[in-house]
């Protein structure tokens, strides 16, 4: 029976720091709590520290600074094999001399499980898996795929509470893998397990997870559900990391009630929502999404101002049409538009007048590689 008032709080990290050198921090203060019955995924470019901060949750490395709990009791000192945590890696690491039964049978007998109870358990992994006709098999016998399902059978055959799972499809081919996401998804849902899953696949993120913790240069950038994620990106990292987005460098002139009027480089001004940025004078970058880009501008309610545009080009892509616009400056600014009735195509050289919502254009810090161009 679960704690209640410690299901929000299933693990903790607290102010986690990781060096592997005694210099460099890969992880800087890491603060998460994961709910019971969470899907927590962490997502980031490679090197963020994800995968440490796994291995520090599973026990295979030790926290520099800082505590994890899980369950409220805290495991900086607990050895991996007393957690129990279930694991999933990429690379499967089954063991190639031993059948997929006594893969499974490995950490049962770890646990001191009986035969017969070992046997139920195994059988009832594999058929979970649908794996059920393999149990014979060696490793290398079986597809990618296959070996995948058996990895996953062997992290849940123990019947852990906490399950681990880093890039556990990126060996597989495409459809395979969003095959495997959806399969994984159900146990998930059907066994009411607690998955701590690691990615730098977004879409991966934003289709299994409950919430995702966006990883940059060790530290969480944002930690949100996918739908918040990508429509209120917390910093420019997240906005670039996270979907397609037009990027509109200016400076604030005003902001007023978190509305900021930004000043773009070739002189247009237009709204947003300040979003991190609070100074007048201060650099920004305006974020929008294609999808969110109107030029039948009619169709948005009164009193938003219109930009001009020139259309680049425009490619058909059977269900949207995808427009290059030259905007204020930017030949690069991407709209996409439903191919529905009523819409038609912009052809090359067309002038247009393009509007969103303000609460669409989103006042953002400039990323990293913008900032040494940021005094002139
Ligand atoms: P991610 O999973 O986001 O790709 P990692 O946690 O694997 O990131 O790595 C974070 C940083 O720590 C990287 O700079 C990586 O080179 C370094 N690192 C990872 N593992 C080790 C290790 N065992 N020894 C030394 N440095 C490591």
């Amino acid at each position: 029976m679960a704690i209640s008032g410690r299901d929000d709080r299933f693990v903790e990290f607290e102010q986690v720091q990781k060096s592997y050198d005694g210099e460099t921090l890969v992880v800087k203060d890491l603060n998460l709590a994961i709910g019971r019955g969470e899907f927590l995924t962490m997502l980031g470019p490679s090197g963020s520290g994800k995968t440490t901060c796994l291995m520090m949750l599973a026990g295979f490395e030790a926290v520099t600074h800082g505590e994890i709990r899980l369950g409220g009791r805290p495991i900086n000192q607990m050895p991996p094999h007393k957690r129990g945590i279930g694991m999933v890696f990429q690379n499967y690491a089954l063991f190639p001399h031993m059948t997929v039964g006594e893969n499974l049978a490995f950490p049962l007998e770890v646990r001191g499980i009986g035969k017969a109870e070992r046997e139920a358990k195994i059988r009832r992994a594999l058929d979970m898996v649908q794996m059920g006709a393999f149990a014979n098999r060696r490793p290398a016998q079986l597809s990618g795929g296959q070996q995948q399902r058996i990895a996953l059978a062997r992290a849940l055959v123990f019947e852990p509470e906490l399950v681990l799972m880093d890039e556990p499809l990126g060996a597989l081919d495409k459809q395979l893998r969003e095959h495997m996401q959806f399969e994984i998804k159900e146990l998930h849902a059907s066994l009411g397990i607690t998955v701590v899953y690691v990615t730098h696949d977004q879409g991966e993120a934003l289709t299994m997870s409950d919430r995702v913790a966006v990883f940059n240069d060790g530290r969480i950038q944002q930690l949100a559900p996918p739908d918040e994620l990508y429509e209120r990106p917390a910093n420019s990292f997240v906005a670039q990391f996270i979907g397609e987005n037009n990027k509109l460098p200016g400076v604030i002139e005003e902001i007023v009630d978190g509305r900021a009027r930004v000043r773009l480089d070739d002189g247009t001004v237009i709204a947003a929502t300040a979003v991190n940025v609070s100074e007048k004078g201060q650099r920004t970058l305006v974020s929008i999404r294609p999808e969110r880009i109107e030029f039948r501008y009619e169709l948005l309610p009164e009193g938003i101002e219109p930009v001009e545009a020139e259309v680049q080009e425009t490619i058909y892509m059977g269900d949207i049409f995808r427009t290059r616009l030259r905007v204020a400056g930017s030949d690069d600014f991407i709209m996409k538009c439903r191919n529905t009735i009523g819409q038609r195509r912009l052809a090359a050289g067309e002038k247009v007048r393009i509007a969103w919502a303000p609460q669409d254009a989103r006042a953002l810090d400039l990323p990293e590689n913008m900032r040494e161009n940021s005094t002139n």
